[in-house]
């Protein structure tokens, strides 16, 4: 089966095309301000005959979107009515699905959400203490995100241990981070929430904050809700602490003697860690801890420092292993295995894609 995959992010557009397991083409294009421009432009350049499907990222599904979606006019409909919880990442995204539908009429359209993986997550761990009626009419809940990531890693670490009903803490560490406590390929818990500004220190994002803090900064220092809104999502996280959003040069302030990096870094390191500890507790027990993306594939120090003296619980790091480029991190003798697994988002959105045509297909026959 032959799928495109295509990845409008807010700024840029990702493709690949996936012929089986093998990604045969593929490239991103950046600085991206007409999405729909830039997927007609690759569309007139990529070899798309005999796909079977278009596998396009969504990155909010709000409660309806449970699982891969074929697009039809109501689909779009459904996510255009999202926008609201998510105007950085639907608008794009629809763009793209837009334009693909348009160019390529006769091919199947799927819509994978990065929310969806988390909506088997129980109640208990996905409602907000708040007037229930209040949240339910406006849709205040915890949604989640880097849905597609978590289980793309979840899968591979379930495959390593040859144990579908691991427990497993997934924690996805790039310019965007999020920590998911995973049971049996299930999302059972996870760090964002109604947006991608909740849990872990991000580049630029605060994570967890006294919600109070909007209050005063509202009330005292006189700040209106759209400069707090950017001052939390733009100039908050290691941006916010130290100057620099990015985790490499972080550490090189660090390792030069640089004061306000080291605590930037020891921030970022102890709220991962608060998470690890918070999620153990909530599955009971853990079989795998697995990092990813750009900052947890690429730094050993921030993986030491994150599992740092939780031997209690079980996890040791090996030192040479994590400085390495290995994929399994802890000490033999440690309870709980430590990973490290490039994540892939496009090729789990092909394989998710691919899945619902099969599906289908035999559905139909
Ligand atoms: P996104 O969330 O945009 O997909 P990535 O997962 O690619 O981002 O992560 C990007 C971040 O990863 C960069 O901002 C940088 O902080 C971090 N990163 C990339 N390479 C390294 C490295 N070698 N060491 C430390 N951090 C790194």
């Amino acid at each position: 089966m032959r799928v495109l995959v295509l990845n409008c992010g807010s700024s840029s557009v990702k493709w690949r095309l996936y012929d089986g397991a093998d990604a045969v083409d593929g490239g991103l294009v950046e600085r991206v301000s007409d999405h729909g421009a830039a997927v007609r432009e690759l569309l007139s350049t990529v070899d798309v005959r005999g796909i079977d499907a278009v596998g396009h990222r969504m990155v909010h599904g709000g409660l309806r979107f449970t699982a891969p979606t074929l697009i039809d006019d109501a689909v779009v409909e459904q996510v255009t009515e999202l926008i609201p919880l998510a105007p950085l990442h639907n608008p794009p995204n629809l763009a793209g699905v837009r334009e693909a539908r348009r160019l390529l009429e006769d091919t199947a359209q799927v819509a994978v959400f990065d929310t969806a993986f988390h909506r088997t997550i129980p109640p208990e761990n996905a409602t907000y203490a708040i007037d229930s009626e209040v949240a339910r009419r406006h849709g205040v809940a915890r949604y989640g995100f880097h849905g597609t990531s978590h289980a793309y890693v979840a899968r591979r670490t379930a495959e390593l241990l040859a144990k579908p009903e691991a427990h497993i803490i997934t924690l996805h560490l790039g310019n965007g981070a999020s920590a998911c406590a995973v049971r049996g390929g299930r999302s059972f818990a996870t760090s964002m929430g109604l947006t991608p500004l909740e849990g872990l220190v991000m580049g630029t994002r605060s994570g967890d904050i006294d919600p109070a803090v909007i209050f005063h900064l509202h009330r005292v220092a006189g700040m209106s809700i759209d400069d707090i809104d950017a001052l939390l999502n733009s100039r908050s996280g290691l941006r916010g602490l130290c100057g620099d959003n990015d985790m490499r040069e972080v550490l090189r302030r660090r390792e030069a003697g640089d004061e306000r990096a080291a605590l930037a870094f020891d921030v970022y390191c102890a709220r991962v860690k608060t998470y690890v500890g918070a999620y153990f507790a909530l599955l009971g027990r853990v079989d795998a801890i697995t990092f990813t993306a750009g900052v947890g594939e690429n730094a050993p120090a921030v993986r030491e420092a994150c599992l740092s003296g939780l031997e209690g619980l079980g996890i040791v790091v090996d030192p040479a292993l994590n400085g390495s480029s290995r994929t399994t991190i802890s000490k033999k003798e440690s309870a709980v295995a430590v990973f490290v697994i490039p994540t892939d988002e496009e090729r789990e959105i092909a394989r998710q894609a691919a899945e619902l045509i099969s599906a289908q297909g035999s559905q139909t026959r």
